[in-house]
């Protein structure tokens, strides 16, 4: 019966108390993407579990031993999605995008589902912001996704985040470099785990990613692919380096990232915190070039990264960053009896058309316990109603931050309201800076 009560291992609840600096972090996000000229996708939450197979490769840590497939009721198989790119480069190819204007940009913000042991900075219902560029194969689009994802912790105030930069070449390449690998490793094989004795025949460069220890540290005298660049790959990756370097992105070439997915070639990159302990990668993605085409697709080089916002939202916190919280109440109207609370509830009606966030007495209250109420739902105005007020058609509206008081007729009464609030801020932007000034503030329009 307890299990009814407690949620499923390694997933979160957002509450309410919450979910505003969230619903801030979100529409951030997605600003910012807007002003690069990403626009978002909404793909489903489950996909055939062959896309993933393919999309992600079967012989990653993802797809062998991290997802969530089911049969369903008619005998399909089923995954719930553990990352973002497959499903929007699956509804690009379904819906023919390819013969759109080029290149095409997605953004998403989606929760992706995988059987992963959690810990601190790790779930198993997580939440990624990513984005997706198709239909370039220019250095320049590698600069611009990279940048986005810098202008993302830029903009947030975070700090000490690294940005590790690697490029793991393209099939010819790696040719040459999976023999370098498969020779290296033979001379391990004892100590390797399963799984990376089969990747050995597979797939030699999957075992860089393994999770062992012991794996680990024999992938670390492994050979680099940077090392077996041929001369377009090498020539790109130059040129990606040239743009970061122009644009004052601060790198490092860090030649052992090869990231978790299969479909990566060329650039890759992670942006990595000291701050979060294990689980420090925020974000990371790369180029996917030939992933449209093993979809079945035309051949479209493509790139993107996947950000989650748990890890985000740990390195904030890490650092001292509030996000903004709107409480949500601009004013609160205190009926006294129950005539007003009748005119109470028409005024709230149209203080809400006229957008602002207005609240009153649903409970049947006293006027302590209303104003207490008030109070920590944070109102930033209150106005009691009692027949004196319905009488003279009029009531005296107190801000809650300075006590200052003001009469306002009931008479049109959210106009009369709006005019004041706007003279309050006036007034408060006039006194200067006052200490209070926070994201939202400033970026007012973004909540
Ligand atoms: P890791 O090496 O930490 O397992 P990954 O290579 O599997 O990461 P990606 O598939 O590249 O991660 O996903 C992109 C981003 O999504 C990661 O950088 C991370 O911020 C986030 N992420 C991945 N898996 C999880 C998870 N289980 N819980 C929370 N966030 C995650
Ligand atoms: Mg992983």
């Amino acid at each position: 019966m307890a299990l009814i009560t407690k949620a499923i291992k390694g997933t979160q609840d957002i509450l309410p108390e919450n979910s505003g600096k969230q619903r801030f972090l979100e529409n951030t996000l997605f600003e910012i993407a807007d002003s690069f000229g990403f626009k978002e996708i909404r793909t489903p939450v489950f996909e055939h579990t062959e896309l993933f197979q393919r999309g992600v490769g079967d012989t990653t840590d993802v797809v062998q031993k991290e997802m969530y497939t089911f049969d369903d009721k008619g005998g399909r198989s089923i995954t719930l999605r553990p990352e973002g790119t497959a499903g929007a480069v699956r509804a690009f190819l379904e819906h023919g995008l390819f013969n759109e204007a080029l290149p095409q940009k997605f953004c998403y913000l989606l929760n992706c589902y995988r059987y992963e042991k959690p810990q601190a900075g790790r779930w198993r219902e997580f939440q990624q912001f990513g984005v997706e560029m198709l239909g370039t194969a220019s250095p320049a689009a590698d600069a611009e996704v990279i940048s986005l994802a810098n202008e993302i912790f830029s903009f947030l105030g975070i700090e000490n985040i690294e940005l590790q930069l690697n490029s793991i070449g393209c099939p010819t390449c790696r040719q040459k470099y999976h023999e370098a690998l498969k020779e290296y490793f033979n001379g391990h094989k004892e100590e390797l785990c399963g799984t990376c004795l089969e990747r050995l025949e597979k797939n030699p460069m999957r075992i860089l990613d393994c999770k062992s220890p012991v794996c680990k540290e024999i992938s670390a005298g492994s050979p680099l692919i940077i090392d077996y660049l041929c001369d377009e790959c090498a020539e790109h990756f130059d040129s990606v380096k040239k743009y970061l370097d122009n644009m004052g992105i601060k790198y490092t070439v860090n030649p052992r990232i090869v990231r978790g997915l299969d479909y990566y070639t060329r650039t890759v990159f992670e942006f990595v915190s000291n701050d979060i302990g294990a689980q420090g990668t925020v974000c990371g993605g790369g180029r996917y070039d030939g992933l449209v085409e093993e979809l079945g697709g035309p051949k479209v080089p493509a790139l993107g990264f996947g950000m989650g916002t748990g890890r985000l939202q740990l390195v904030m916190q890490g650092q001292g960053i509030e996000l903004p919280d709107d409480k949500g109440c601009d004013i609160y109207l205190a009926p006294m009896d129950a005539d007003a609370s009748l005119e109470a509830m028409r005024m709230v009606t149209d203080l809400r058309s006229s957008g602002i966030k207005a609240q009153t007495d649903v409970v049947g209250r006293s006027l302590k316990a209303q104003m207490k109420y008030a109070d920590k739902i944070g109102a930033k105005y209150t106005v009691v109603l009692g027949s004196d007020e319905l009488a003279n058609k009029a009531a005296t509206v107190k801000n809650m931050s300075t006590g200052e008081k003001t009469e306002l007729s009931l008479e049109d009464f959210e106009d009369n309201f709006m005019r004041l609030t706007i003279n309050d801020e006036t007034a408060q932007l006039a006194d200067g800076i006052d200490g209070n000034v926070n994201l939202a503030d400033l970026f007012g329009n973004l909540t």
